[in-house]
């Protein structure tokens, strides 16, 4: 099921759905997805689809971790990245092995601990992840290089626009469940630059810290 031809297969398919930067790619094949999901769901891992992972949430389809990175990475590899949701913490192994530092913030502290185990397992040291509420970024180390969202807020959230560096770029999922689309934000020194890029599906960001006991 972890075979290596599985993920040649993933591979083989994102490359199909457009995916081009070989270093997206290479980081991809040599991530083990199957390590961050529960064990009943690793067969699937390397499947081209969300999957559960408690809590109502989701570790994201390979594609769009390959479609928001590669983004991310042009035109110039950033070196201080800050992500918005951890959830399984596959994202954030992926961007780790890419660029110099990354700082996650996530919402549910049974999520938050799981992934800093896997990340720990796996050896990845450049990663820094905080329980909170993403919606006001973390600003302690701000300016970041770039910024990735990984749930849909309905608008783009101020306080994350305020923490890029000029130059600075933020892919984002924005709209409500079934019409959001994944935006890319350039902050210039005079305004902010907003593209849409393709319709996504993402979960909500959700506005607090989570308060609940786990599912
Ligand atoms: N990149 C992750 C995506 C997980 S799903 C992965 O591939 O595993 C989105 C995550 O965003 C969930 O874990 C959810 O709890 C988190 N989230 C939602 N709203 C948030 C907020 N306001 N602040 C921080 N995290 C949030």
């Amino acid at each position: 099921m972890t075979s290596q031809r599985t993920r040649d297969r993933l591979i083989a398919r994102l490359e199909e759905e457009g995916i081009h930067d070989a270093q997206v790619l290479e980081v991809i094949r040599n991530t083990p997805r199957h390590l961050f999901m529960d064990e009943a769901m690793a067969s699937r891992a390397y499947e081209d689809t969300a999957l559960p992972i408690g809590h109502g949430q989701t570790i994201s389809q390979p594609y769009i971790v390959a479609r928001m990175t590669e983004v991310l990475l042009q035109p110039v590899i950033p070196s201080k990245v800050l992500e918005i949701g951890t959830g399984s913490g596959y994202q954030t192994a992926v961007l780790a092995q890419l660029v110099d530092q990354v700082y996650s913030v996530e919402r549910i502290e049974h999520l938050l601990n799981q992934s800093r185990q896997r990340l720990m397992k796996l050896n990845i040291r450049n990663t820094h992840l905080k329980l909170a509420d993403g919606f006001a970024g973390w600003r302690q180390y701000a300016p970041y290089d770039a910024i990735i969202v990984t749930a849909a807020p309905t608008t783009v959230p101020h306080d994350l626009v305020q923490q890029l560096a000029f130059g600075g770029r933020m892919i984002v999922p924005v709209g409500e469940a079934n019409q959001q689309r994944l935006m890319l934000i350039t902050r210039e020194e005079d305004g902010v630059v907003e593209q849409e890029l393709e319709w996504v599906s993402f979960v909500p960001m959700i506005k607090g810290q989570h308060s609940g006991r786990s599912s």
